[in-house]
């Protein structure tokens, strides 16, 4: 029998993995304990399970499901890179910033989305990350990292979350739930292109309901969304704002609105008043992220000046729009690897 990973499953599903062993469901809180609270991924660490058990649970399951294979390290981030057991490179980032660490996860292998300015779809889509692949992210970092805290994650590696619901809406069970991980739903932010029937599902769902809604705008009429965006073509834009402006938020949240700034395509001041108005009334509601285009050979476009970002920036303060804008030198010394490269900086603006 080939094993399973045990951090595919949330604490209920385990305690029903364990019933099937004839052990007791307290059992199964003993074993989420020593990974998650302590980070120990190996059976015979667990000192409150007898040997019997432990013999057991070894012939039937495995921690992980990637193997590190390099870590690259620059002064305010970390990127580690793992492979999957069927071959697939996949990207982490941890990020330094000035009073606490951030992790920005893959959820997919490729992404199937093809947006025009992102490195990660020029392969297409491979498949979906599992859930343990995204957990084993988070616990590799942490063993590697020891006693620091990771306080925030952020599903803005590789891929589209939403695209893979059900095994990113594990993790974040595991990641959120007291048994857990135990990460405050505040400090996980889940950035979509804009599937609207996921973001509506995600609005039903108690879990996913609570944390951050990120959503990639990047156009600010149909049409020029469409052009940077194919998926738009059915998830269109006035449907998007309509599903945002009824989203159930949270008291005290926003949803951000990302915006990767390309030079001569939507960076113009008439792009930023048209952001603007489309924000409208809501800018209690809205807050915007800007992301100024970070450059790659594969892809035709370039990133705008300084000046030019300022004063994007300047419109959206004339309206009262809550904006950031964010850069850092730490990234350029990753210039050469990999595909999460074209996310490093859009990263940054979450802290
Ligand atoms: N698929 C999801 C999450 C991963 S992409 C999404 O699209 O939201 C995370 C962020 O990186 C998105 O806001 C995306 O627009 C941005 N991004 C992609 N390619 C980029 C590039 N070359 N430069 C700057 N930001 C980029
Ligand atoms: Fe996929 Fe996001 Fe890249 Fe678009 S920006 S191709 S949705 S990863």
């Amino acid at each position: 029998m080939t094993k399973e990973f045990i951090t595919d499953y949330t604490l209920g599903e385990l305690k029903e993995k364990f019933k099937e062993l004839n052990l007791e469901p307290y059992r199964a809180n003993q074993v989420f304990r020593w990974i998650y609270k302590k980070f120990v991924t190996d059976f015979d660490q667990m000192t409150d399970l007898s040997k019997e058990h432990r013999k057991l649970l070894k012939q039937r399951f495995a921690f992980h499901p990637l193997e590190k294979i390099e870590k690259v390290e620059a002064p305010d981030a970390t990127k580690y890179l793992f492979k999957t057991l069927d071959g697939h490179l996949v990207e982490t980032v941890l990020i330094k910033e000035r009073d606490h660490l951030t992790l920005c996860v893959s959820s997919q292998i490729g992404c199937a989305v093809g947006c025009t300015f992102c490195a990660t779809a020029l392969d297409g889509l491979k498949r979906n990350l599992t859930t343990a692949e995204i957990i084993d992210q988070y616990i590799q970092v942490k063993q590697d990292i020891g006693e620091e805290r990771i306080r925030n994650v952020v599903f803005m590696g590789m891929g589209e979350p939403l695209a893979n619901y059900e095994n990113v809406r594990k993790a974040v069970e595991i990641m959120v739930s007291p048994e857990g991980i135990d990460l405050s739903k505040r400090r996980i932010t889940i950035s979509t292109s804009g599937i609207i029937a996921q973001i509506k599902r995600m609005a039903q769902d108690p879990i996913m309901r609570e944390v951050n809604l990120a959503v990639s705008l990047n156009g600010v009429t149909q049409k020029e969304r469409e052009k940077l965006m194919p998926l738009t073509k059915t998830n269109t834009l006035e449907e998007l704002m309509e599903t945002l402006r009824n989203f159930p938020l949270p008291k005290y949240r926003r949803i951000t609105l990302e915006y990767v700034l390309i030079k001569g395509v939507n960076d113009s001041p008439k792009h930023a008043e048209a952001l603007a108005k489309l924000i409208g009334k809501d800018k209690k509601r809205f807050k915007v992220n800007l992301i100024p285009f970070n450059p790659d050979p594969n892809l035709p476009y370039e990133r705008p000046s300084l000046s030019d970002i300022m004063k994007f920036q300047k419109v959206l303060w004339k309206y009262g729009i809550s904006n950031f804008v964010r850069f850092s030198k730490g990234v350029e010394i990753f210039g050469a690897c990999g595909q999460l490269r074209a996310r490093r900086e859009s990263i940054y603006f979450y802290s």
